[in-house]
């Protein structure tokens, strides 16, 4: 009498650890599943770097933060100079073998802290926090360097691409998100319109 009880809970409680173990393993799967969705909203495809959504966000996260702590956020904007010629003379999967090489010197070059993205077509973004525009400046030149020095393997022909970069800095330069990118943008128009393959900064047009 005493043992079938003892079976009997033995029993119940195998049922009920399978019932756990079951509930559990699809709470994992399901978290999988959420990273996984949630990754492929952020992300680029082709470069594996955070897309403009994104970037915006993190962006705006960095304004909320200095709202608390008054310590500087810079935007770096890369632009690859004269891109479309790499396309039309080497075909586009060429073109978006230069993408990801492009984005794989970025991730190498920035701060861990840093965050890049891809900003549209062949423009990417890296948001520097805690960077003044000095700091950000020494980061843009190595980046800008890096790319200069990189070739890229072509049919036993060599490829070389240059970019060119606006950098500005909150808040010395801009009070808001959209004043930031709008002034980094006028930076990075005014260097590849005073001859490309350099950086220049908000800073330095003033
Ligand atoms: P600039 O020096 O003034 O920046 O000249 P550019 O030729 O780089 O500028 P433009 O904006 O005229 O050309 C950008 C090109 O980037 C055009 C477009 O076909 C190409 N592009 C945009 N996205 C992709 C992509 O995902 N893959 C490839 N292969 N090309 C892309
Ligand atoms: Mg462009
Ligand atoms: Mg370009």
């Amino acid at each position: 009498m005493l043992s079938e009880k003892r079976n009997f809970i033995d029993m119940f409680q195998i049922r009920l650890l399978e019932v756990l173990c079951n509930q559990a393993s699809i709470t994992i799967a399901n978290a999988k599943l959420y990273a996984k969705i949630e990754k492929l909203a952020t992300t680029d495809g082709l470069t594996g770097l955070y897309n403009h959504r994104r970037f915006q966000e993190m962006l705006s996260e960095e304004f909320k933060r200095l709202n608390r702590y008054p310590s500087p956020v810079s935007l770096i904007l890369v632009d690859i100079d004269y891109f479309k010629k790499v396309n039309d003379a080497c075909g586009h999967p060429v073109g978006d073998l230069v993408l990801k090489g492009v984005s794989e010197i970025i991730r190498e070059e920035i701060r861990d802290i840093d965050v890049p993205a891809r900003y549209g077509g062949e423009e990417f973004a890296v948001i520097l926090p805690g960077a003044d525009t000095e700091s950000s400046k020494i980061i843009a030149e190595r980046l800008r360097k890096a790319v200069m020095d990189k070739t890229f393997p072509l049919d036993g022909k060599s490829l070389k691409v240059t970019i060119s970069l606006g950098i500005a800095t909150a808040p010395v330069d801009a009070k808001y998100k959209e004043e930031l990118i709008e002034k980094t943008d006028q930076a990075l128009y005014h260097a590849k319109h005073s001859g490309r393959n350099q950086s220049v900064s908000w800073g330095d047009m003033q």
